[in-house]
């Protein structure tokens, strides 16, 4: 990556995990920040963000990371998203913009927007990439490279503000596009938690099965199970918070992926090949306007670009949970 434009003076990181870290390296990497100023909930983690050099500054509290910076970014679980508003709210700078990057949007703008003075710009973000990892380790630079980074500004927010963050993400390599609350939590019902929610519960029934051995479950896990264990290997409290955020959208999505399960049994029950064949012709042109437009590889089970796992250099970097 190239030094490009500073956009802020100080960049403020609540929370330095795996999105968290990524950003640091990324808008460091970019110059996107002057100066970056970091903290966490707990000492060993603000100890690890010290030996990896991720910011400029690391801080105790977060209060005391949000004075004096012009961009702040709540990279935390969405739980916490409304008591660290509250939190930070007295010690916001004037005219700063205040944005998180949590994978639910509507309970997160309920749950800081109330907090925040007038005085500063809440523009809420959600970077549509990750990985299974966690913690200030897991991040890399190049995680938002051609990704979708969705911005939901709540009505009559500074455009100027707005366009401005919008600018901060494609720095870090990010395409952006902008939507009200509930249409994200809807669209990522679908295309992100209900997956999950799939992958936790196909792991876990595995588990239960008293006919299949634990060992022969990991031996055969290429057949389409290992897949699923990587999605189920993602962060708990993350998806517990992500779930109970967003619970409207995923039962209205939970209902719909039921009834299709419901025609699916039936057809293989009446030996309907003819549905089954439909079904699955349909799927598959899915993956390949996925693949189309950039969104995957098409190697089979490629490498990804996290710094702990072997891998060949890919055009883009894998995006997976989110
Ligand atoms: P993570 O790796 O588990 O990191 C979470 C960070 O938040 C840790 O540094 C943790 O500190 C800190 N934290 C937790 N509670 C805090 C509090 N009350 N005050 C200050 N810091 C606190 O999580 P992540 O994967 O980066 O996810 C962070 C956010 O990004 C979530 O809202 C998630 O929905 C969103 N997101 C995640 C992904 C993904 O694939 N993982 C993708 C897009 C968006 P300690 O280490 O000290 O506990």
């Amino acid at each position: 990556m190239s030094k490009s434009a500073t956009l802020y003076n100080r960049l403020a990181l609540i929370g330095v995990g795996l999105i968290g870290s990524s950003i640091a390296r990324a808008a460091r990497a970019q110059g996107a920040a002057r100066s970056i100023v970091a903290t966490a909930r707990s000492p060993q983690t603000r100890r690890r963000v010290v030996e990896l050099g991720l910011a400029d500054q690391v801080v105790e509290s977060n209060a005391a990371a949000v004075e004096g910076a012009d961009l702040v970014i709540l990279c935390i679980p969405v739980g916490v998203c409304g008591t660290v508003a509250k939190e930070i709210a007295p010690h916001l700078a004037l005219g700063a913009t205040i944005s998180d990057v949590g994978s639910v949007k509507n309970s997160v703008v309920r749950d800081m927007a109330p907090h925040l003075p007038k005085t500063v710009h809440f523009v809420p973000a959600h970077p549509v990439a990750g990985t299974e990892y966690s913690g200030p380790d897991a991040g890399f630079a190049e995680l938002f490279v051609n990704r979708w980074c969705i911005l939901t500004p709540p009505k009559g927010t500074d455009a100027k503000a707005a366009d401005k963050l919008a600018a901060f993400w494609r720095l870090l390599g990010a395409n952006v596009e902008t939507m009200g609350p509930e249409h994200h939590d809807l669209v990522l019902a679908i295309t992100s938690h209900l997956p999950h929610l799939i992958a936790y519960t196909i792991v876990g029934t595995a588990d239960e099965l008293q006919t299949v051995t634990r060992s022969e479950v990991l031996k055969f896990s290429a057949g389409g199970f290992r897949d699923f264990t990587r999605i189920a290997a993602s962060d708990p409290t993350m998806w517990r918070d992500v779930f109970l955020a967003n619970k409207d959208a995923v039962l209205e999505m939970l209902g719909r992926f039921n009834e299709d399960v419901s025609a699916l049994t039936k057809a293989i029950r009446k030996g309907d090949g003819d549905a089954l064949f439909e079904q699955f012709t349909r799927t598959r042109a899915i993956r390949k306007g996925i693949v189309d437009i950039g969104q995957d590889s098409p190697t089979p089970d490629f490498g990804r670009s996290h710094p702990d796992l072997p891998h060949t250099p890919l055009p883009k970097p894998y995006a997976g949970e989110d």
